[in-house]
């Protein structure tokens, strides 16, 4: 079976482990045929993100040449082996596209893809890093339907966004990592569907992503229900795994393949150099 893992991170963000290397052979001896570096871009340019520990979120700016050399290195290396593609993750903050865009445009040309997420909300107070366990109790603080409304607004203005650079959007429903999940269903569900058809009218990728497997909420991003929404409305998907240590390089691979079989998907996205075909499962 072909297995490509679209979502992997390693040590140069400060808050996974093992080289890129290290991700690499684990793809090998897995048995994937292609396997994806899209770690987390730098966020220290982004204003207003003195009070989130930033340095632990992404590589520096600085390290960005070290990670386009050695993720072009291991692709030489390994060619014989697997198909290494070259992307980053990219965090979406509103009105600091252009600071984004200025470190980020000289190196489009050398991306096979990229990640575009929403981990950070912006609230009264600052900015809310959602997903990090360290700031949980904010949870508690704000109606959880408010949460997950504010995660699609932000979901939707990425996705119209002119400017901001990005093919996939990852972890769609991201806010239920801690098992924090929706209680107005039906609102959620008119959001998250408002956001799936933004998605299709501007023809993007949506990622199956399995770390959610190995969180609380024991299921992957995005739920069943949503996927059986973007089956409908032909949203392309592709996997990825969030692997932030080797050995979680494909995880539960064989077993989410099974699941979009029986929802109907028959076909897999694959990017080489920002353009986008399709493999049969
Ligand atoms: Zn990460
Ligand atoms: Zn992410």
């Amino acid at each position: 079976m072909i297995l490509e893992d679209w979502h992997t991170h390693n040590e140069l963000c400060h808050h996974a482990v093992g080289t890129l290397e290290d991700y690499a052979r684990q793809a090998i001896k897995k048995g994937l045929t292609t396997i994806g570096f899209n770690d987390h871009f730098p966020y220290e340019f982004y204003n207003g993100i003195e009070n989130v520990p930033y340095e632990e979120y992404s590589m520096r700016l600085d390290e960005l040449d070290l990670y386009l050399a050695t993720t072009k290195n291991l692709r030489d290396k390994y060619q014989k082996n697997i198909n290494i593609k070259i992307g980053f993750e990219i965090e979406f903050i509103e009105s600091q596209v252009a600071v984004l865009n200025s470190h980020l445009s000289p190196l489009l040309s050398e991306l096979d893809y990229i990640h575009g997420s929403v981990h950070i909300l912006s609230l009264e107070n600052g900015l809310w890093p959602m997903d990090d366990e360290r700031f949980i109790e904010v949870f508690e603080k704000i109606d959880i339907d408010d949460i997950y409304a504010q995660f699609y607004q932000h979901n939707q203005k990425m996705i119209s966004s002119k400017e901001f650079e990005f093919d996939i959007v990852s972890h769609f429903d991201l806010p239920k990592k801690f098992n924090k999940l929706p209680v107005k269903k039906a609102e959620f569900i008119e959001q998250a569907s408002q956001t799936l058809d933004l998605i299709k009218k501007n023809d993007l990728t949506m990622e199956v992503n399995t770390s959610g497997f190995r969180k609380a909420v024991k299921e992957q991003y995005p739920s069943n229900e949503i996927l059986e929404i973007m089956y409908d409305l032909d949203i392309p998907i592709l996997l990825g795994s969030d692997a932030h240590a080797p050995e979680e390089v494909g995880w539960e691979f064989e077993k989410m393949i099974q699941i979009i079989k029986k929802i109907g998907f028959t076909q897999l996205a694959h990017f080489t150099n920002r353009k986008r075909s399709f493999i049969d499962i």
